[in-house]
């Protein structure tokens, strides 16, 4: 099967009925993106900046960040999209420089862009270092663990205001760059008929939605059963993001496990979803698969997948009816 996956190398990924989708990786360091070109990704949909953080006795400066998010953007090229995702420290990522309490439930916590929002100074370090990459690529931003609309119009202001800084000071950036924001809390997905009108774009974390809606830690080693992403209310959720977006005309793509696992994308092609991102080693066999299936097909199989009652019922008809992803 690799060597068949090789023959997908510097093919575009389209569906065997012609949908063209696109198929991007998750990284966590610029060295990372060099990964994701030898893997022929064709973006890269969520770089995950936390690691810029973890493991150091200083926050890293602007221009260290500069530095990593402009190699991440060189190495993609000038026209491939990079998702630069903004800190999401807590939860499971400790940073023991910002000096946290110790929290009961972490994942319900002071976590992501709810720090963001409480250290703007800290914040908008992160959105110039972000903002000025935009000049060597096809840079977009995204912010974490959105749970209200108030929080996303608080990230986009201190957004904008960097950018009015930049340009006052006479700072080379790109054009006006893309913002969008992780749809992974439940809240978020239910109001994002409201969000699409003002975001960019939306890219679902179903590592951290499937654990939100199905009230189950993503790490609990007794738990993995409920951590299913083919539960139908998450694939309900899923389904009414990705309409959502379409609806205000905006891409939704997928950042989560999910993304990349085999009997989940004939559902999300058929759902509609525009973008794909997942571990470099998985893009090739991915534009494999998605060469041999039929969106037009698959909306149907999706339509029914919302209508089972159990994450066991999705697996069976995926796999008897699209069996090259079983
Ligand atoms: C997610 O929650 O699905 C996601 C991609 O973000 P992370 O795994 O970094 O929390
Ligand atoms: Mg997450």
């Amino acid at each position: 099967a690799l060597a068949e996956n090789e023959a997908y190398r510097g093919r575009p990924s389209v569906t065997a009925d012609g949908a063209a989708v696109e198929l991007a990786a998750n990284i966590g360091s610029a060295e990372d993106a060099q990964q994701a070109r030898r893997h022929d990704a064709e973006g890269v949909g969520l770089f995950r900046t936390e690691f810029l953080y973890m493991g150091r006795s200083s926050l890293p400066s602007e221009d260290e960040q500069y530095g990593a998010y402009r190699a991440a953007a060189e190495a993609m090229g000038s026209d491939r999209p990079v998702v630069i995702r903004t800190m999401d420290i807590g939860g499971d990522k400790e940073l023991p420089l910002l000096e946290l309490p110790r929290e009961d439930n972490p994942f319900l916590g002071y976590r992501a862009l709810r720090i963001s929002l409480d250290r703007p100074e800290l914040f908008k370090t992160q959105l110039r270092a972000i903002l000025r990459a935009g000049a060597h690529g096809n840079v977009k931003v995204m912010f974490p663990m959105v749970a209200t609309i108030g929080e996303w119009r608080r990230a986009k202001a201190l957004l904008d205001e960097a950018r009015a800084e930049l340009l006052a000071e006479g700072r080379e950036l790109g054009g006006p760059m893309e913002a969008g924001i992780m749809i992974e809390i439940p809240a978020a997905a239910m109001m994002a008929d409201r969000l699409a009108r003002e975001v960019d774009f939306f890219s679902i974390g179903t590592n951290d939605l499937v654990q939100y809606a199905m009230a189950a830690d993503r790490m609990h080693p007794k738990l993995g059963a409920l951590g299913d992403p083919l539960h139908p209310p998450v694939l309900r959720l899923i389904d009414r993001v990705i309409r959502a977006a379409h609806a205000e005309g905006k891409w939704v793509g997928m950042c989560g496990e999910m993304a990349g696992q085999p009997l989940a994308v004939p559902l999300l092609l058929g759902m509609g979803l525009d973008e794909f991102s997942m571990s470099s080693s998985a893009i090739l066999g991915t534009r494999a698969l998605l060469s041999r299936l039929s969106r037009t097909e698959l909306a149907g199989l999706a339509a029914a997948a919302l209508d089972l009652d159990s994450a066991d019922e999705v697996r069976a008809l995926v796999a008897a009816r699209v069996p090259e992803a079983a």
